[in-house]
């Protein structure tokens, strides 16, 4: 089902797009938490983890090699970063097309909260 980022890939909305290919978009995050915060999308309609194929692999395998490049882009390839992927209600996840977000510019702490929020 078509959400909010099919349209950003369109260029139908707007973005700060900072990357695009056949397989993938990358744009900034509307509500960043670090001072890089890039969400890296594939550009077919994978709703969430839960429903990758293995026919996705390249896509998969593409999210990785252009976050390290998006990551060298920003400055931030040597300070370090965090790759995060939401998975379904538990996992945080708001919009159900598939992301990986990039953060960093900053130290992040610690990997989960000890306890719910
Ligand atoms: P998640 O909670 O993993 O599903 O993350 C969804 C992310 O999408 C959040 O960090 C939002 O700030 C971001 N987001 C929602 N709408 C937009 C938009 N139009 N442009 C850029 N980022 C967005």
């Amino acid at each position: 089902m078509p959400t909010i980022f099919s349209k950003i890939i369109a260029k139908e909305l707007p973005s700060e797009m900072v990357y695009q290919d056949d397989l993938v978009t990358a744009f900034k995050d509307i509500n960043p938490l670090a001072p890089v915060h890039i969400l890296i999308v594939p550009n077919k309609e994978i709703a969430t983890v839960d429903d990758v194929e293995v026919d996705d692999e390249p896509i998969l395998g593409r999210m990785f090699t252009v976050a390290k490049k998006v990551a060298r882009d920003l400055g931030i390839a040597e300070s370090g970063y965090r790759l995060i992927v939401n998975c379904k209600q538990d996992g945080g996840q708001e919009v159900y097309h598939l992301h990986m977000h990039l953060v960093g510019g900053r130290r992040l702490g610690r990997m989960l909260a000890k306890k719910e929020d």
